[in-house]
This record gives structure tokens, C-alpha cells and sequence, in this order.
């Protein structure tokens, strides 16, 4: 705990919170250090005081989704910490103005669990996020998606709590929704509210399906990955080229270092090898021990990167969002 995040910031306010916090247990990675503070906020106003707090102190203040998409440097991260699942944030709204159309759902509502209630119900829209681990704000801030779409074709308004602590409503004609990025500024991402329409619950649950069993055929899920670790190129020809395609082309699947691996069976996916460090010479004496494994995945980036470099000429650039101590969220 350093000076930077006193309980003067959240002592007082509506949250719930743990000091010198393991971060490992809130990311798929299941990797890396601690947080200063992570701070489960229970009401909006609460996460306004304190993100305004962090402002004022110049508190380094960062929001953590569904962890799905990150990787936590085994120093773990200065200042605050924000977790949004608390029941406030985690709320669904269906038949917004009794329009069934109309469905809003807060930043920490779980993406797969509002995947599978629209099927339940017979809401369509949002069914290319099948198999995508997420929440609401952090598939947003991605703009997460695929081979059948992405979160933003659905969206009607963001709401964002600004670093200045102000909530302003952006509506979907103001936002630029583009390959794994949106024009969303900097902040908390509150709520979404999404364009659905009402269809036959069988066939929404069956579309669903569908995109999982697809994903499932082609990506390793069960994998202690974050997804893609790298976005898909523009070659030297200006077309978009597969990331997966060219670090296989470039002799590097199952590359290893230490409990890192590049995924034997989708180039794109780099893994941590859950049973490498369990009982071997090499895990118990090596330089990979549990604690230095974020280490280990950034020295296989940095592998990869040079390997796609040397044969094709293109910089792979992380997809994967990498949290340090010490640097500005
Ligand atoms: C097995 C697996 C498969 C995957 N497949 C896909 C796929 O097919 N397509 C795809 O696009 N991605 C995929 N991913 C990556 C991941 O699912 C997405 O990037 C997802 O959007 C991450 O959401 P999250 O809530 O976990 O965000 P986190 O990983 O927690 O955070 C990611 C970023 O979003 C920010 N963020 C989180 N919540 C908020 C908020 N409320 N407001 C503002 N910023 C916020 C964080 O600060 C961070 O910068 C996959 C990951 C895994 C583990």
C-alpha cells in the first residue's frame, strides 16, 4: 500500500474495499500482482465521489471488467482499483419506455449472461457476443466482437462517467465503433443501452448456439488466455491479414517461455500452461516460478512480435491491454 491511494479517498463513501488486493483472481490470465486498493462502489454516486477524489489527488484510477482481456504485471498496479459488480451496476433493464426494443444493461452486467437472457426471452441483436467472455463496459471500451459482429453494430448510447466526474450520454450516431476500438472517450463506461428486436425465443437460442459452437471449433476457450493477444495487421498490400495466420507462417506455435505458450492450435492465442510449474525441476528452480509468470508472457510478445517482424516485415500490435505499476491508465 503506498501513499498514493490514502482512505481519505473511499473511507467514507458506499463501497466496499480490500487494501494490497490480489488482482489474479479477477483475470482470466489468473496472473500478476496486487492493487493498491480495489473499491467495489455500491451506487453512482459513490463512484463519482471517489473517481472526482482521484482526479483532485491525482490518484492513478483504473476499471477492471470481467478481467477478459488483460494481463496484470506481477508488480500489480499503483493507486485505485474499480470492480463494478456490485448489484447496482450489474442491473439488466428490459422494455426501457415499455419498448421491448429498448434494453439497457450497466457496465458490469456479465456479456454472457445477457447473451443468454435475450434468447430466453426472444431478444435478438446481441448474439454475435456469443462465447465472448466480457462485461458490458469493457466489451464496449473493446468493441468485442468477431466473425459475426461486434458489441457496437447494437448499440443505441453509452453513458460515461468522465475522468472530471461528470456522466454524459453519448448516442450511437456520435460514436465511432471501429476494429477492436471505440472513439468513447477516456472514463467509466456506466451503461449501455442497445437496439434489439423481439424474434422466436427457439431461433435466438439456436443463432446462439450456432456462433458458440463455432467459436468453440476454432479457439481454444478453456485456455488460461485473454483471447487474441494481438490485432489482426495491415500488410505492406493495405490488406488486413490474420495475426493467427502469420505467427504460425512464422514457424512460432507452441513456443514457450516458462509457463507462457503460443497455443499449439490458434497462433493468436498465447496461453499460460496451467500444469507446467506443478512439480517439475524446471518450474520449482527455474526462473519461471507461479510469481514471475506476467514476466514470462511478456518475453513471448516480445518473441513473436521479432519473429513476424523478420519474416514478414509488420509489427504486431497487442490487443491485450497490459496494466503496470507506475504508469498512467
Ligand atoms: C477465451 C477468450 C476468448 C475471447 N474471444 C474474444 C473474441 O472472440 N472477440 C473479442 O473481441 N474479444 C475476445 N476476447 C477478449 C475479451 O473477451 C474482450 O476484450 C472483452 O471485451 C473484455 O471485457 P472485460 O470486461 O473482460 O474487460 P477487461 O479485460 O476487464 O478490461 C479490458 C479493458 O476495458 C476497460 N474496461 C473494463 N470495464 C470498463 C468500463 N466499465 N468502462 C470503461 N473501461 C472499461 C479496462 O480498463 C481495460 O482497459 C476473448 C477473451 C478470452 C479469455
Amino acid at each position: 500500500m503506498t501513499v498514493a491511494s490514502p482512505a481519505s479517498l473511499y473511507s467514507d463513501l458506499d463501497v466496499e474495499w480490500t487494501l494490497d488486493a490480489p488482482l489474479a483472481p479477477h483475470t482470466w490470465y489468473g496472473v500478476g500482482g496486487r492493487a493498491d486498493v480495489l473499491i467495489r462502489p455500491r451506487s453512482l454516486e459513490a463512484l463519482t465521489t471517489l473517481v472526482r477524489r482521484c482526479r483532485r489527488d491525482d490518484v492513478p484510477l483504473r476499471v477492471l471488467g470481467s478481467g477478459a482481456n488483460l494481463l496484470v504485471d506481477d508488480e500489480g498496479v499503483d493507486g485505485v482499483v474499480v470492480k463494478l459488480d456490485m448489484p447496482f451496476f450489474k442491473a439488466v433493464e428490459w422494455n426501457v419506455d415499455g419498448r421491448v426494443e429498448r434494453l439497457r444493461a450497466f457496465g458490469g452486467a456479465a456479456m454472457e449472461q445477457l447473451v443468454q437472457q435475450c434468447a430466453r426471452r426472444g431478444v435478438r441483436g446481441l448474439e454475435q457476443m456469443s462465447g465472448i467472455p466480457a462485461s458490458v463496459g469493457g466489451a464496449i471500451r473493446m468493441n468485442a466482437g468477431g466473425k459475426f459482429g461486434a458489441i457496437g453494430d447494437a448499440v443505441d448510447a453509452v453513458a460515461v462517467l468522465g475522468l472530471d466526474g461528470e456522466v454524459r450520454v453519448y448516442p450511437r450516431e456520435e460514436i465511432h465503433f471501429g476494429y477492436r476500438h471505440t472513439s468513447i472517450p477516456h472514463g467509466i463506461i456506466v451503461w449501455a443501452s442497445f437496439r434489439v428486436a423481439e424474434d422466436d425465443p427457439i431461433a435466438c437460442r439456436e443463432r446462439v448456439l450456432e456462433i458458440f459452437a463455432y467459436k468453440k471449433s476454432t479457439q481454444p476457450m478453456g485456455a488460461a488466455s485473454a483471447g487474441c493477444m494481438f490485432r489482426n495487421p495491415t500488410m505492406p498490400d493495405g490488406k488486413v491479414e490474420s495475426a493467427g495466420r502469420l505467427i504460425d507462417l512464422a514457424g512460432m506455435k507452441g513456443t514457450r517461455v516458462g509457463a507462457a505458450i503460443v497455443s499449439p492450435r490458434h497462433g493468436n492465442f498465447l496461453a499460460f500452461d496451467k500444469e507446467w510449474n506443478i512439480g517439475t525441476d524446471e518450474g520449482s528452480a527455474g526462473a519461471s516460478s507461479v510469481a514471475s509468470r506476467t514476466d514470462d508472457m511478456r518475453r513471448l510478445v516480445e518473441m513473436v512480435q521479432d519473429a513476424v517482424r523478420a519474416k514478414f516485415g509488420v509489427e504486431l500490435e497487442t490487443e491485450v491491454v497490459f496494466w503496470r505499476r507506475g504508469e498512467r491508465p
